[in-house]
């Protein structure tokens, strides 16, 4: 995919996965929104195409960029060594941990990894928050492919916390008062958007328009936008 490509064909292709608010989420409207989405509209603007959004698992999103179905990612996708490996990843974009998410009335109040073991804890497959879980023995770990499912088994008293990046945690809790953040635990992850590998291009053209977006105060505007 090169630019040339892209632009002959009229659209750009991201891939995301979008219960994780507010990067992407699906709104009253039915549409898929939020800042990465704002994002990825511009890219596509500067390209002068339409943008074109697949959603995916979370888990098939590096497979789907690795087979070509779509130009890149951008799902609040952490960069990791692993990733890195498979995929070329953007300078970071922004600053995750993890967060710890319980039921308001129960008396479980966990404020580390540890506090979770011989407890069921729901993650979403393939997240960072599913490593860091799973790394601990003793956790009884269930995962899902959409965070609404995992919250969905919180409220029923099917899972006993569920782990995933900060700002998702806070939307999560602030839609739904019944759960609280018990813990927020420091992983000092950063974001980034992946593109197949060897894509220097495209990855250029992205960088560059990242650079663009923060000295134009149109990356801080989207800031606003989604996280006051
Ligand atoms: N930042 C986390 C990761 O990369 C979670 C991303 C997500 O669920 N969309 O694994």
């Amino acid at each position: 995919q090169s630019l040339n490509t892209i632009k002959k064909r009229g659209k750009l292709i991201i891939g995301t996965e979008p219960t994780f608010p507010p990067f992407e989420f699906v709104d009253e409207k039915n549409q898929i929104v939020g800042f990465d989405i704002d994002i990825a509209n511009e890219l596509a603007k500067r390209l002068g195409v339409k943008l074109e959004i697949v959603s995916l698992p979370f888990d098939s999103l590096i497979p789907a960029l690795q087979q070509g179905k779509i130009d890149l990612i951008i799902a609040g996708m952490t960069i990791t060594e692993e990733r890195a490996k498979v995929v070329d990843f953007s300078k970071p974009y922004f600053e995750a941990n993890q967060a710890l998410v319980v039921r308001g009335d129960s008396k479980f109040q966990p404020k580390k990894i540890e506090d979770l073991v011989g407890k069921k804890v729901a993650v979403q497959l393939g997240t960072t928050g599913d490593l860091v879980v799973s790394e601990v023995k003793g956790i009884e770990v269930v995962r899902f492919q959409k965070f609404t499912d995992a919250f969905l088994e919180l409220q029923n008293g099917r899972v006993d916390a569920v782990v995933l990046d900060e700002a998702p945690a806070k939307a999560y809790v602030k839609k739904f008062p019944k759960f609280i953040l018990s813990a927020v635990i420091d992983t000092g992850e950063t974001y980034g958007i992946a593109v197949k590998k060897g894509n220097r291009e495209l990855l250029n053209f992205v960088n560059q328009t990242l650079d663009i977006l923060k000295s134009t105060g149109v990356y801080n505007r989207l800031l606003q936008k989604w996280f006051e």
